[in-house]
C-alpha cells in the first residue's frame, strides 16, 4: 500500500508493511543471516546493485527494512538505516561526516555518551569539537571554523530541556556548507520533524519513545537525500552495527501506538509539571508547556506538543533529590525515558556521570537536577506518588 499521502497515525500502523505470500497482517521475523540467490547471475546483479533484493542480514533484511521504511515515512525522509542501538546511530553519523582534522559543533548538554565517545575515542583520530550552548545562534556563528563539517544538535537537550532553533541553525549551516544532524529522541517524529526544517539527518534512540516498552535497545538514522543515505548505510554496513530482525519486529510493534502513548503521557506531564511548579519544596522546574518556560515560543514554533519529559530542582540539592528518588514507589528509579512506565533519575550521578564536573555545570547539569519521564499510568497515581515522596524530605 502506498502510505506516503496518508496521515501520521495511519502511517504509524501501515507504512513499510508488505503482506507476505500468506497475507500476514504484520511483517514476520525473517530470522535468517543470509539469502539464497536464484543463480550466479542473480547474485552478481544483487551485489552490483542492478537488481533489488536481499543478500545478507547485515546489509539488509525484510523485517528490518519494513521498520526502516516506516520510520523514514514518519520523518518525511528519503530512507532509514536501523542500527543496533541509539549510540551506534550516533557513532555512524560521526564516522560518516567527520575525519582527521575536521571539526564538529555540538550542544553542550547533549546525551552523555554522545559527548563521551567524541572526547575519548574520536579525538584519538584527530577530530576536533566545540561543545557549546546551541540555543545561542550568535555563538554558533562564532564557533564555525574553516574545518567545521558537522553541527550535531539535540533539542530539547537532555536533561536541561534547553531548545535550539532548528530552522535558524540550518540556515547558518547551509551558508557554510555544513551538515546538520539532529538527535530527535526526546520528541519522536510525533512531536518534531527536523527534516522538514532543513536538517540533513535525524537520528533516534529507538529504545525510548518509538519502541516505548522498555524491552529493546535500538537506533535509526534517517536521511533527507539519497546521497547522504547511501553514505550512512555504507558506514553502518562496514561498522557492522546493524539491527537484528527480532529487535526490528518488536520496534515495529511498539511504534504503532506512538501517537496514543505520546498524547496520553504529555497530557499527564502538563498536570505533573503544574503540581511540581506549585510545590513548596521545588526550587525550579523546566517543562516546555509551562508559561514560566523561557523558550515556550520556540517550542510552539518547532514542536507539535510539549512532550512528557520534565526537569526540576529541589530546594537543597542532591541529598534532597536522593530522598525523593529513594521514596517514590510507582515511578521506577532508572535511566532511559519515553516508555509506558514513569521513570525518575539523577543525571549528575547517572546518565551524565562520565562528563567532567565543570563541563556539566557549564551545560546546566547541576547536582540538584532531577529528570522525570512521565508514563501512561493514571496521572492521579503519578502525582500521589510524588506527593508522598516529597513529604519525606
Ligand atoms: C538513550 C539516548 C541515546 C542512546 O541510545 P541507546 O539506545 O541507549 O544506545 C542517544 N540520545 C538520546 C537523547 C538518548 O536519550
Amino acid at each position: 500500500m502506498n502510505t506516503k499521502n496518508l496521515n501520521f497515525e495511519t502511517k504509524l500502523v501501515h507504512a513499510g508493511h508488505k503482506k507476505d505470500e500468506f497475507g500476514s497482517a504484520v511483517t514476520p521475523i525473517y530470522q535468517t543471516s543470509t539469502f539464497a540467490f536464484k543463480n550466479a547471475k542473480h547474485g552478481a546483479d544483487l551485489f552490483a546493485g542492478k537488481e533489488k533484493g536481499y543478500i545478507y542480514t547485515r546489509i539488509g533484511n525484510p523485517t528490518i527494512e519494513a521498520l526502516e521504511i516506516n520510520l523514514s515515512e514518519l520523518e518525511n525522509g528519503f530512507g532509514g538505516i536501523a542500527t543496533s542501538s541509539g549510540m551506534s546511530a550516533v557513532t555512524t553519523a560521526y564516522m560518516t561526516f567527520l575525519e582527521k582534522g575536521s571539526h564538529m559543533i555540538s550542544t553542550n548538554a547533549v546525551y552523555g555518551p554522545s559527548r563521551g565517545v567524541m572526547e575519548s575515542h574520536f579525538s584519538k583520530f584527530g577530530v576536533e569539537y566545540s561543545y557549546i550552548d546551541t540555543s545561542d545562534l550568535e555563538l554558533i556563528k562564532k564557533s564555525i571554523q574553516k574545518n567545521t563539517k558537522l553541527i550535531y544538535i539535540e533539542t530539547p537537550a537532555n536533561p536541561t530541556m534547553l531548545l535550539s532553533d532548528i530552522e535558524e541553525i540550518c540556515k547558518i549551516a547551509k551558508k557554510n556548507n555544513i551538515i546538520v544532524v539532529v538527535d530527535n529522541t526526546f520528541c519522536s517524529p510525533y512531536l518534531q520533524r527536523p527534516l522538514d526544517l532543513g536538517v540533513d539527518v535525524v537520528l533516534h534512540s529507538l529504545t525510548k519513545f518509538i519502541n516505548g516498552h522498555a524491552d529493546i535497545v535500538g537506533g535509526v538514522l534517517i536521511a533527507k537525500e539519497p546521497e547522504i543515505y547511501n553514505k550512512l548505510r555504507k558506514t553502518m554496513v562496514y561498522m557492522g552495527c546493524n539491527m537484528d530482525p527480532h529487535q526490528a519486529f518488536l520496534v515495529s510493534r511498539g511504534v504503532k501506538t506512538l501517537a496514543l502513548r505520546v498524547e496520553k503521557s504529555q497530557e499527564s506531564a502538563m498536570k505533573v509539571a503544574k503540581f511540581l511548579e506549585n510545590h513548596s519544596k521545588i526550587e525550579w522546574i523546566k517543562y516546555p508547556g509551562l508559561d514560566s518556560f523561557s523558550q515556550k515560543k520556540l517550542a510552539e514554533k518547532q514542536m507539535f506538543g510539549y512532550g512528557s519529559m520534565i526537569s526540576f530542582g529541589l530546594i537543597g540539592g542532591f541529598n534532597e533529590g536522593k530522598i525523593l528518588m529513594d521514596n517514590v514507589k510507582l515511578a521506577t528509579l532508572a535511566v532511559s525515558l519515553g516508555g509506558v512506565e514513569t521513570l525518575i533519575q539523577h543525571p549528575a550521578s547517572m546518565t551524565h556521570a562520565g562528563i567532567a564536573k565543570n563541563d556539566k555545570l557549564k551545560a546546566g547539569i547541576t547536582d540538584s537536577l532531577v529528570r522525570f519521564s512521565v508514563g501512561i499510568e493514571n496521572v492521579e497515581d503519578i502525582i500521589k506518588d510524588l506527593k508522598q515522596a516529597l513529604e519525606m524530605i
